[in-house]
């Protein structure tokens, strides 16, 4: 993005993305479908992040900041619109029990102006703002009425170089919903998590602090049973989840926590394995479905 600046060239979704698989670290599997998805645009990446305890799927499209006179723009299509690219996204990643995700490239700190990130911002050539140049924000916080400012937008998404780093405060939590979690999603939300729990977390954190933001009562306590829990050692991690729906009408813990599955399905299996049929594997996708990528953890962080 910076090299494109500095020529004065424009830089689209398209071109980034293939830029930052093809530097991917040894860790990461990327596996490209062949040409017939390009040529739609808005393309989705499946991205699985693995360690040895548990697996989180995200189903993933680029988005590019534009900057108007001070003025964040991005183009997330129509929310509540059937049809819209917005609306497709957040289907295909149900079918798929994925977490619908928005990769912002946001460009270097210069095309932002280096207007101040939240993290002990530090002026011209600021660090944190650097890795800002590709952040990951959840579908659900996706409003371009709303996200029109460095400070929604910081607030709102995580920098993918950080995504994976374990937090070391607890949840941002409505006292009423507090009493609502099972003991396990308790623990999760309020102590420190590592490898694709800590993934899972920057995800569930940025919707639970939006929502303590709304207004509106919390739902009451009837409590979902996650989808698949009759075989619990292959389904979702949690199997007790608030049907709070704050602003969005839709249970937020279910949307982004159900993806956090014990074991990651057959196909990432594959992948990792190395023996697997591309044109196998993309044929049981949904068409715009461009490529999978398998990312491992350590344990640790
Ligand atoms: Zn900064």
């Amino acid at each position: 993005m910076a090299a494109c600046e500095r020529a004065q060239l424009s830089w689209g979704e398209t071109a980034i993305t293939e830029i930052v698989m093809s530097r991917a670290a040894a860790a990461v599997s990327v596996v490209p479908f062949s040409q017939q998805a390009e040529a739609i645009s808005g393309a989705d990446w499946v991205w699985w992040w693995v360690d040895a305890t548990s697996a989180y799927g995200m189903l993933v499209q680029a988005k590019r900041l534009r900057v108007d006179r001070g003025r964040w723009r991005f183009d997330f299509g129509y929310r509540n619109r059937a049809g819209s690219q917005w609306a497709r996204l957040r289907e295909t990643a149900a079918t798929m029990d994925l977490v619908p995700v928005y990769a912002l490239y946001l460009g270097t700190g210069d095309y932002r102006s280096w207007a101040p990130c939240p993290d002990d911002h530090q002026g011209l050539r600021c660090h944190s703002c650097v890795k800002r140049s590709v952040s990951l924000m959840p579908a659900l916080l996706a409003d371009s009425w709303i996200v029109n400012d460095s400070k929604t937008t910081y607030e709102r998404s995580v920098a993918l170089e950080d995504i994976a780093t374990p937090s070391w405060t607890a949840s941002f939590l409505i006292p009423a919903l507090r009493e609502q979690l099972a003991p396990d999603l308790a623990n999760f939300l309020l102590t420190t998590q590592t490898g694709t729990r800590a993934v899972t977390r920057s995800m569930i954190d940025r919707v639970l602090r939006v929502r303590m933001g709304q207004f509106g009562a919390v739902s009451a306590p009837g409590l979902t049973a996650a989808r698949d829990s009759s075989h619990d050692r292959l389904g979702p991690v949690f199997s007790e989840l608030p049907t709070d729906t704050g602003h969005w009408n839709e249970p937020y813990f279910g949307h982004v926590l159900n993806p956090l599955r014990h074991v990651p399905p057959g196909y990432v299996l594959e992948i990792e394995s190395g023996e697997f049929d591309v044109d196998e594997l993309a044929s049981n996708m949904p068409e715009d479905v461009t490529g999978i990528v398998v990312v491992r953890l350590p344990q640790n962080g």
